[in-house]
Formats: structure tokens, sequence, C-alpha cells
């Protein structure tokens, strides 16, 4: 039986493993990817506080790695497939394997939303991406179309601005949901040229995408413009499969898990951190902060665990 098992090596998971490991609980990630989720992505990390430069997001999470198993953090490169709430603990099942653990914290992060258009699945991988850092290079100096009006439609617009002279930002409403910060830079940037009021109702191609049907919806109009990739960043999904079975378990109404302040779902010693859970404000630092008090709280609840068999075998 182990003390802590987290579901998920993102910065969250990573953060909640070594804090509950500094605090002496034994503790295991299981990451069915690679270390850093959606993190590792990141070409300039800018605002994670300490770095007086910006670092690119896999340095983080190599010296994260690092740092975890310098408190004793075991890591199983394995998927969980579901976990069960028992009396007092949880059952993991990996394939045949079965973990024991008295806690469990569930950082599996969110993953990309489909825009659901005619042509995105057609030419998924062909030039459709939702990586900017993965698939960018592959279109250097094309009309990279970008899609979406957040932070990561803006931030990743800003990295493929290196790349090509003419990045297009296509957002269906006429303002950004974005940073103003981001916002600005994206507005004020040379290569990059902001459509607003503007949805991208299909991509065309052959072996890779050639062009975007585009409609402004001010205006009823539509027409196609020439384009060498389609980067798409229109929000994201709560990947929550993995605890299916627990019928019980709270979610918002966009699926994402409710938390108390501690990170406890409603099912005691059940804790969910990160871009899983529903959270005003999704930033390395709030998931990463979310794992330190998961770690804490995790701590107290296997205290109060051990305290009550104590206290049962007392009166008995
Ligand atoms: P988001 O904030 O949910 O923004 C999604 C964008 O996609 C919105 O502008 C939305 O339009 C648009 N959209 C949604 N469905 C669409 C559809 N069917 N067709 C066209 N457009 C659609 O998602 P995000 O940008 O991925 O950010 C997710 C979270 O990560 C946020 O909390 C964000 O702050 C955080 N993040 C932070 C940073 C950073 O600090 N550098 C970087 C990346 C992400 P509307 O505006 O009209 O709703």
């Amino acid at each position: 039986m182990i003390d802590v098992a987290i579901i998920g090596g993102g910065i969250a998971g990573l953060t909640a493993a070594q804090y509950a490991a500094r605090a002496n609980m034994s503790v295991c990630i299981y990451e069915e990817l690679a270390l850093g989720g959606q993190g590792l992505l990141i070409a300039d990390l800018e605002n994670y506080p300490g770095f007086d430069k910006p670092i690119q997001g896999y340095e983080l999470f190599e010296k994260m790695e690092q740092q975890a198993k310098n408190f004793g953090v075991n890591f199983e490169y394995k998927k969980v497939d579901s976990v069960e709430k028992c009396d007092n603990h949880f059952e993991l099942k990996l394939g045949d394997e079965l973990v024991e653990a008295k806690t469990v914290i569930l950082a599996t992060g969110a993953k990309h939303r489909a825009l659901g258009c005619v042509g995105e699945d057609t030419f998924s991988g062909r030039g459709v991406s939702y990586c900017a850092t993965c698939d960018g290079p592959f279109f250097k100096s094309k009309t990279m179309y970008v899609v979406g009006g957040g932070d990561s439609a803006c931030s990743e617009a800003l990295y493929l601005a290196k790349l090509t002279e003419k990045v297009v930002i296509c957002h269906r409403r006429d303002r950004f949901r974005a940073q103003s910060g981001i916002a600005k830079r994206v507005m004020e940037h040379p290569n990059i040229e902001v459509k607003f009021n503007t949805e991208i109702k299909e991509i065309k191609g052959s072996a890779s995408v050639e062009s975007v049907v585009l409609y402004n919806n001010e205006e009823a109009k539509t027409y196609e413009e020439e384009a060498g990739a389609v980067f798409i960043f229109v929000g994201s999904l709560p990947k929550t499969s993995v605890l299916d079975n627990l019928s019980e378990l709270e979610k918002d109404a966009a699926g994402y898990i409710e938390t108390d302040a501690h990170m406890m779902t409603n099912i005691a010693g059940l804790f969910a951190v990160g871009d899983v859970r529903t959270t005003p404000f999704r930033q390395l630092v709030t998931a990463a902060a979310d794992g330190a008090v998961a770690a804490h709280f995790a701590a107290s609840y296997i205290d109060e665990l051990s305290d009550n068999v104590y206290e049962g075998l007392k009166k008995n």
C-alpha cells in the first residue's frame, strides 16, 4: 500500500509528488507518455517565477524530474486504466497489475478541443496541427493560420511569427480572450494579421493544406484564402476517463472536476490538481500550487485515517 498515487506527470503531478515525498510519504507517479504534459511543448516560458530569461518547457521539466527523484519519488511509465474506491483506500488497475494507495491525486490535465470544421480531420497531421512548437518548423515561410482568441492561440501565434512572415489569427469574436499583454503583442506584431469576427468554415487541400474558407460573421461574407497550415487552439477538454467508474464524482458542466480549497474532490482521499479541475486561472504556476496544496492535505488525510484506526483500536 503506497501513501500517494499520482496519475499524470505534468507540473501539477510533479509538484504534488515532490511535496508528498519530502513529507516522508511513499509516492509513485504514473505517466503514460512523457513527463511535463502540455507544458513540455512550451517554446519560450517567460512567466514562470524565478527565471529572468525565457526557458524551454522541457528544461523546466528535466529539473523538476530530478528534484522529485532527489526526494525519493518513484516513476512508473504506465497507463492507469481505472480507479476504485475501497473502504479506506483506492485500487488502481494497470492492465493485470493492481496497486493499492491510501490517497490518489489526479493530475491528468486537459487535451485540445477540436474546431469541428470541414477538412479538420482529413488534414490533421498534413497541415492541421494543435501544437505550434511540434509542427511549426515544417511550414517555415508559408502562410500559417491560427484559430482561437485565448492565451494559447495568441502565444502560439507569437511563436509561429518567428518562423514565417505571415501568420493570420482568426477569432470568432471582436476581441481577444487572452491576457491583455499577450494580446497587445499579437496586435502589434509585424508578421501577424488579426482577423476578428472570422470563422474557419473549411480547410481544403490535396496532399496537404492549401487553402481555408473563411466566414466574416459581421458582414456575412464567405471567401477563400491560400494557407500552408492551420493551427487550432480553441480551448481544452479535461482528461477524466480514468475515473469514469466513480459515478458519484462531482464535475462542473464542462466536465472539469470540482474540488474544495484543499484540492479534495467529493470522494474522501481523492484529490484533483491542475488543468483537470475547475479553476479560474490555468497557468503552470497555479497548477504547481495545486499540487503542493493537494500533497499537504493528502498527508493530513492519511494522518487522520491513522488516528481513526488508532482510536478504533483503543475503543476495542
Ligand atoms: P481558452 O482560454 O478557453 O480560449 C479558447 C478560445 O477558443 C476562445 O477565444 C474561444 O472563443 C475560442 N473558441 C472556442 N471554441 C471555438 C470554436 N468552436 N470555434 C472558434 N473559436 C472557438 O483556451 P486556451 O487559450 O487554450 O487557454 C486555456 C487555459 O490555459 C486558460 O486558462 C489560459 O489562461 C491558460 N494558458 C495560459 C498561457 C500563458 O499564460 N502564457 C498560455 C496558454 C494557455 P471565445 O473567446 O469567443 O469564447
